[in-house]
């Protein structure tokens, strides 16, 4: 055989059920062992654990448009050497990725880039104006299965339960970012006793769980899929639970950010920490946290929102809300729930809900595991005990704005193989 085993790896794969240290051999671009003798070359992994490549559901490659921040390439490469193998990034480009040809477009960038594979999301309405749909049919006839205004809330129950009917055609899932502005309007921070005290204009818990609710009641109404993008309080937790107790289509996410930062740290007044939904209370926190224990909240994803320092760094009023999230998501979600006391997730729990959830959610297959003969090898390998501090300037990313700079986290990515390819090997982009 041509190929290589990774040997001496704990290979932890949420999708087979599998956690013990095994040989894994690869030849060309699938899995053709698992526990068997060394074939091929030898790459050592003792002490690393071999997990199946991350899935990030939401991120923000702002091309096109917005190179500045971001592109197709460096976007991705920040994935690869964040341990994912496919990303899903947003419509908000500009132009909108709202018909087939901006779905085209971003495809063959990643195509050409090679760094992670890349499923495009479509948006829901023309322009993300909230009027007309977008060409849905379209774009799910070129695989979208996802469509979302992120960044925009749907206003209209009526172009939503819409979108939601037409979606349902191809069983395709309709992401709406949970937002009712009419009670958010000029909003800069979380409201309560903090936002009075610093001055800024509240964006209440209850705007996005006014918005959960409604798109639950539409969901639920058509029988159709709907995804609840960065979960950010407890009541919206809440809403989500009791809905999934009664059968609905719904899955959700929750950004690391908002399972770990709290509405303090805006009294820093550091644009660093300014995102939408905003930090929200302790209480919320922990909410997420539990909502991600019990399985309420089925995947992790970092909303990955890059913007470039002379946007960013500006008067708290005026910067732009988003932080980077690709190359931190695994540390922190490590370091803040596996390693936790008390624990919030087993480590197979944190790998299932960074890569076979999301993976299963969507319908993308190949990846999120099980790690077996035949499978598709799209994996990550990383040291769980490896500390580091985040330093901004060493990401992959055209941007900095990561509100992790100079924490220490624990749990490094080593390298990261997609269809048997190295696209990051032992600290470095392949
Ligand atoms: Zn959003």
């Amino acid at each position: 055989m041509s190929g290589f085993t990774l040997t001496g790896a704990r290979v932890v794969d949420p999708a087979g059920g599998r956690d013990e240290v095994a040989n894994v051999s690869i030849d060309g671009e699938i899995v053709v062992a698992v526990g068997g003798q060394v074939q091929g070359t030898r790459v050592d992994a003792d002490g690393l654990v071999l997990a199946p490549g991350l899935v990030d559901l939401h991120v923000h490659l702002r091309e096109p448009g917005r190179e500045d921040a971001e592109t197709v390439e460096s976007g991705t490469a920040a994935a690869a050497a964040g341990g994912f193998t496919a990303v899903c990034p947003m419509a908000n480009t500009d132009p909108v990725c709202d018909h087939a040809g901006v779905v085209e477009q971003v495809s063959r960038l990643a195509r050409e880039a090679g760094h992670c594979d890349v499923y495009p999301i479509g948006a829901i309405t023309r322009g993300l104006r909230g009027e007309e749909l977008a060409e849905m049919g379209a774009m799910a006839a070129q695989g979208v299965r996802c469509f979302s205004d992120d960044g925009m809330p749907v206003r209209s129950a009526q172009v939503m339960r819409r979108a939601l009917e037409y979606a349902r055609t191809w069983d395709a899932i309709i992401c709406n970012h949970a937002e009712e502005a009419a009670l958010t309007g000029p909003a800069q921070m979380n409201e309560g006793e903090l936002s009075s005290l610093l001055g800024l204009a509240g964006w209440p818990h209850e705007a996005e769980e006014v918005m959960v609710a409604r798109d639950l009641i539409l969901a639920r109404g058509r029988g159709a899929r709907l995804h609840v993008p960065h979960v950010s309080t407890a009541g919206a937790v809440d809403l989500i639970r009791d809905a999934k107790a009664r059968g609905a289509r719904v899955t959700a996410e929750a950004a690391p950010h908002h399972f770990t930062l709290v509405d303090e740290l805006v009294a820093t007044y550091d644009p660093v920490y300014k995102v939408n939904p905003p930090l929200r209370t302790k209480e919320d926190v922990e909410a997420v946290r539990c909502g991600l224990a019990d399985g309420t909240i089925d995947a992790i994803a970092t909303d990955h929102a890059p913007h470039p320092p002379e946007q960013k760094e500006q008067e708290w009023a005026h910067a732009p809300c988003g932080m980077l999230g690709l190359e931190t998501a695994l540390a922190v979600t490590l370091t803040e729930l596996v390693d936790a006391q008390p624990r919030v997730l087993t480590l197979s729990k944190a790998l299932g809900a960074l890569s076979t959830n999301p993976a299963r959610s969507r319908d993308i297959g190949g990846h999120g595991g099980p790690i077996q003969p035949g499978a598709p090898a799209n994996l990550v390998l990383f040291d769980p005990s490896q500390r580091w501090t985040v330093d901004a300037r060493a990401l992959h990313s055209r941007s900095r704005n990561t509100p992790f700079a100079g924490t220490q986290l624990r749990g490094r990515v080593i390298s990261t193989l997609l269809r048997g390819r190295f696209t990051f090997r032992d600290g470095v982009l392949a």
